[in-house]
């Protein structure tokens, strides 16, 4: 039935188009290049209206939805063909019906392309056509607005400007490649080689023709100005190029975003710092300063005040109103971090919090928490590097140990593995391993002698609504990617701001949070980012590993004899060999250290007292990592403006 917020503005409708050709023409004595596209879609534009909170505004989120513009061919239903009838308008609608379509088929990709350009050149005519009034000099664009590019998606967004202000709007091309520079910033959001974005030139040429020239223009500019600067180094002329050539000719997106954008920034200190190291590193050499970092932030009045409103009300009654909008102020809770009566409350609330949250797993048809659990939380999208997998053999690990003998099931700390993820759908690997979260979950779930113990839920459909649930409840954020993966993370925020501990290995903002919230507070464990590159150097065999540590020589081998298959040894096959033979992400390198931090875990939390202190110094600490931080650091760093209040 739509939503009731969304409210359509047909009137408003952009016509986007695409393939067919260019030609060149002669305008009055100026030779000009126009776009002579074969197909189009109406863009409707669906207003939302953003309330601010509680500061008297009201912005607009205007999103697009793809419509055919001959609506139905009357012609050919009346004939009988009524597929071929409708043919165009499924063929438009396709185009925003998914947000980012899965891209591991040639129809996807094209599909994925259409979006984002369908997307970014409707928000682009839409701002120039009704946002600015009719005599806007255009020289003064950088003035009035700045595209923030959130990751390389909408890249494509350069070279329309450009095709906008040169071919439409008759600029010199200098003078628009001036005025777009300034019109463009780029926050990268990834150090993933394989997530950097590039479009073969094969498909933009045939989707977006004039696009691709004019990303040839800027390129062949480009190169010519690290010739001036660096002299004819033609391997770094190849590296620096914004076409790739290999394994196929394509347009590297990231590289024309950084090209193209006033500043480019990482969303925390450490992945900013890598950025300039490796991933960009001849273009911070090039620009200095153009590089620059901000941290992500978490907006406190979703994942604090709403989520959380038993602890707000104790917060509120401790330091007053205000702290939602002035998140630092939660630093008035140190003090109180050493007050009995308070550690009580807080508790109370924390206790509350998971009665709560087992409700809402029941309401859901899951199964309900166990009272005096550690609750321990992975919630994140499921994907190799963020290592659900290394999760999965620190539980198979304990069970293991208590079904064998060697651990006394009285010294364990009964635990509740709480994990929330999807996966893309395309991306194989990652259903393997929700398929081995699952199988451990059942197995262990139901054996007597753990029982009461051990238990691992993966409740279906992990969401935002369920992460405001399972976020309060928390009382310990797994962050266990390898080093120098994770560019941020945002659900680290929102645990230690909600009195979770962290344990975590010294990646993307866990770095920020350890050092705020102090050592004594958080647990880490693995290898430095330095010392990933050097064992990387060393040449990593991660079945060394496994042949030298007992405890993951038992683990493995208790998943490969199909203990959680019904004994069917082939199911995880690809997943054991994959860990063995190649482990990308160095999940047997930091088993060790990640299960001494985990004794240390259950060892502070054997002391309830010092426990509860410590999560009132995160939530204390945590108050940086609110958006309103990050946003001002966008106004003082990238956008160069001020707050309207
Ligand atoms: C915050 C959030 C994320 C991001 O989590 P990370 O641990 O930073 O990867 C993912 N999914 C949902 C539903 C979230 O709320």
């Amino acid at each position: 039935m739509g939503s009731p917020w969304d409210f359509a503005h047909p009137e408003a409708a952009q016509t986007i188009s695409f393939a067919g050709t260019t030609e060149t023409y002669d305008d009055d004595g100026v030779e000009r290049t126009r776009w002579v596209p074969e197909w189009n879609v109406l863009a409707v534009p669906y207003n939302m209206m953003v309330p601010g909170y509680h500061n008297g505004r009201v912005n607009t989120l205007r999103l697009w939805r793809a419509v055919a513009t001959n609506a139905f061919d009357l012609h050919t239903f009346n004939s009988g063909d009524y597929v071929q009838s409708v043919r165009a308008q499924t063929f438009a609608e396709n185009i925003s019906k998914v947000l980012y379509p899965e891209d591991s088929t040639p129809q996807g990709k094209e599909l994925r392309l259409q979006q984002q350009y369908f997307f970014v050149a409707a928000s682009i005519a839409d701002f120039i056509e009704n946002v600015l009034p009719d005599d806007f000099d255009l020289d003064d664009l950088p003035e009035r607005v700045i595209f923030q590019l959130n990751d390389t998606h909408p890249v494509i967004g350069v070279p329309e400007l450009m095709r906008v202000l040169v071919d439409e709007k008759k600029l010199e091309w200098d003078a628009a490649w001036a005025i777009t520079q300034k019109c463009f910033a780029y926050t990268c959001h990834t150090l993933l080689p394989e997530a950097l974005e590039v479009w073969s030139v094969d498909l933009l040429g045939r989707l977006l023709p004039r696009h691709l020239e004019i990303i040839y223009r800027i390129n062949d500019e480009f190169l010519l100005e690290v010739r001036e600067r660096f002299g004819d180094d033609e391997m770094l002329i190849r590296n620096m190029s914004i076409i790739g050539e290999h394994p196929y000719r394509s347009v590297r997106m990231a590289y024309l975003a950084t090209v193209a954008g006033s500043k480019v920034n990482g969303v925390a200190e450490l992945h900013s710092q890598l950025l300039r190291d490796n991933v960009l590193k001849d273009f911070a050499e090039m620009w200095p300063d153009k590089f620059t970092n901000v941290t992500n932030g978490v907006t406190p009045r979703r994942f604090l005040r709403l989520a959380n409103p038993e602890l707000s009300s104790l917060i509120t009654e401790a330091l007053g109103a205000g702290w939602t909008v002035d998140l630092e102020r939660l630093r008035g809770l140190e003090a109180l971090a050493d007050d009995a009566d308070f550690r009580e409350r807080f508790a109370a609330v924390k206790a509350s919090n998971k009665r709560r949250l087992s409700r809402v797993l029941e309401a859901r048809g899951e199964a309900p928490l166990d009272d005096g659990h550690l609750l321990d939380v992975m919630i994140k999208r499921l994907h190799e590097y963020k290592r659900q997998t290394l999760k999965v053999l620190h539980i198979v690990s304990t069970y293991e140990g208590i079904v064998s003998g060697r651990l006394d099931v009285d010294d364990v700390q009964a635990r509740t593995f709480l994990f929330g993820a999807k996966a893309a759908p395309g991306y194989g690997m990652a259903k393997r391993i929700i398929h081995l979260i699952n199988a451990v979950g059942e197995v262990v779930s139901a054996d007597e002698r753990v029982k009461g113990k051990l238990k691992v839920l993966y409740p279906a459909n992990y969401n935002v609504t369920l992460a405001e649930s399972i976020i309060p409840a928390a009382d310990l954020s797994e962050q266990i990617s390898l080093a120098g993966k994770e560019a941020s993370g945002t659900g680290n925020m929102k645990l230690a701001l909600n009195g979770a501990l962290t344990i975590g290995t010294d990646d993307g903002a866990n770095v920020e949070i350890r050092k705020l919230v102090g050592d004594d507070n958080f647990f880490l464990f693995g290898m430095s980012e330095p010392e990933v590159e050097a064992l990387w150097a060393e040449g990593y065999r991660p079945a060394d590993f496994y042949q030298e540590d007992d405890d993951l020589r038992r683990a493995i081998d208790l998943i490969a004899s199909g203990a959680f298959s019904n004994g069917d040894r082939t199911v995880f096959e690809p997943l054991v060999s994959n860990l063995l033979y190649d482990d990308r992400f160095m999940a047997l390198a930091d088993f060790r250290s990640y299960l001494d931090a985990q004794d240390r875990v259950d060892a502070a939390y054997a002391d309830q007292d010092a426990w509860v202190r410590s999560a009132i110094l995160n939530v204390a600490r945590s108050g940086y990592f609110s958006s309103d931080r990050a946003m001002r650091d966008y106004l003082d760093r990238i956008w160069h403006a001020t707050p309207v209040n």
